[in-house]
């Protein structure tokens, strides 16, 4: 299952949105394949498209897409030297696909800030130190092994050597990996190191309650903004108190709570869409009356591979995909009319599954 990690330093807000995270999310007991772990939180992708296929089809069930958020807390300063129990959640975040980074964006007298002042800029650096360091020291042992065996004048050994001399003095530097252009092959020898700075990185910027519908006007999160951008990082902006509150809502009461708010959509479905896609994520649907469900596939995957995700004989035994856009089953509103209308396409093993495609799988057993 595909998971992100929140980490950030501590009373930044951390615990408040991990909360809102479990409150909101699924029952772990629907979810058989969901890890039972009091620091993992399993929720639904959220998608109107689902929704309106439901009302087309009105099938026995519909199945939404999840997505898991591990809480990792206990990065201090210093926990790449074992600093608190640093080393243990360094640990936790080699597993997670990204990072989701808390950074506090609220000023509160009545809450320490762990460095003495509200700095989103210096807080971000503390964190992305650590993880760098532990990078470092990955990094450093495994230039040990390979230099080594690199001086066998083994192929392999002298290509890995060559990326981690391209590596190291980035860390050095004080930068993240994630700065440094590689080629595919490259990608694949450091994905096997799993660094923790390679992750794709999202900052959730939280603000304070007041501050939530005039979020861009805020000095500490412009500054997240800014620096988010020579990274290529994505910011979301968040108050994770009001998202804890927003999480105990019904649906019908959460819109009109947001609506009050002056905001469309809570921060928590905003986040949850934004690490999906930041993931190279999408999804595709089928649409039957037993099931309506979605599934997540990852983009540029072919029609096989995607059947894949259902079931291992779809993939091995694809014929071909009956395929429709959303756009046009929702235009259309049946199949039936779909295919008069001459929207209903016949893919193929070659066919690049499209976000939104509604899919129906012809396969040998
Ligand atoms: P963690 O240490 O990062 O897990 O931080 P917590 O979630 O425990 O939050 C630390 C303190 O900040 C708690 O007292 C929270 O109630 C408070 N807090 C968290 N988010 C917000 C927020 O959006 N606004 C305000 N005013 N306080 C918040």
């Amino acid at each position: 299952s595909l998971t992100a990690g929140i980490v950030g330093l501590p009373n930044v807000g951390k615990s408040t949105l991990f909360n809102a995270i479990t409150k909101a999310g699924v029952e772990a007991a629907n979810y058989p394949f969901a890890t039972i772990d009091p620091n993992v939180g399993v929720v639904e992708v959220p998608d109107y498209r689902l929704n309106r296929l439901t009302e087309l089809v009105v099938p026995k069930k519909t199945v939404p897409t999840t997505f898991e958020f591990t809480d990792i807390a206990g990065i201090v300063k210093g926990a790449s030297k074992g600093e608190g129990l640093g080393n243990k959640f360094l640990a936790n975040i080699r597993q997670v696909d990204a990072i989701c980074h808390v950074v506090r964006c609220f000023d509160d007298e009545n809450i320490t800030h762990v460095e003495g002042r509200i700095d989103p800029l210096s807080d971000i650096e503390t964190i992305n130190l650590e993880l760098i360091l532990a990078d470092l020291e990955a990094v450093e042992k495994r230039y040990t092994r390979v230099a080594k065996v690199a001086r066998t004048k083994d192929k392999e050994a002298m290509i890995e050597l060559a990326v981690l001399d391209k590596i190291k003095p980035v860390l050095e530097a004080g930068e993240s990996a994630r700065t440094i252009e590689l080629d595919e092959d490259e990608q694949k020898i450091v994905k096997n190191l799993f660094l923790l700075t390679t992750k794709p990185v999202l900052y959730v910027a939280n603000v304070a309650e007041e501050e939530v519908a005039n979020a861009d006007e805020n000095e500490y999160v412009k500054q997240v903004r800014e620096f988010a951008e020579k990274e290529n990082a994505e910011v979301i902006v968040i108050c994770a108190r009001i998202e804890e509150e927003i999480a105990e809502l019904e649906d019908d009461e959460k819109e009109m709570f947001l609506e009050d708010l002056g905001i469309e959509e809570s921060g928590l479905d905003k986040l949850i869409r934004s690490a999906y896609s930041l993931l190279g994520f999408a999804t595709y649907f089928t649409a039957g009356v037993q099931e309506v469900r979605a599934w997540t596939f990852k983009k540029g995957m072919k029609a096989p591979q995607a059947a894949g995700v259902i079931h291992t004989d779809f993939e091995r035994g694809f014929i071909r995909a009956e395929t429709v856009s959303f756009e046009d089953l929702d235009k259309y509103e049946t199949m039936q009319a779909a295919k008069e209308a001459g929207r209903v396409r016949s893919e193929g093993k070659e066919y690049v599954v499209q976000d939104g495609d509604v899919m129906l799988f012809r396969f040998n057993v």
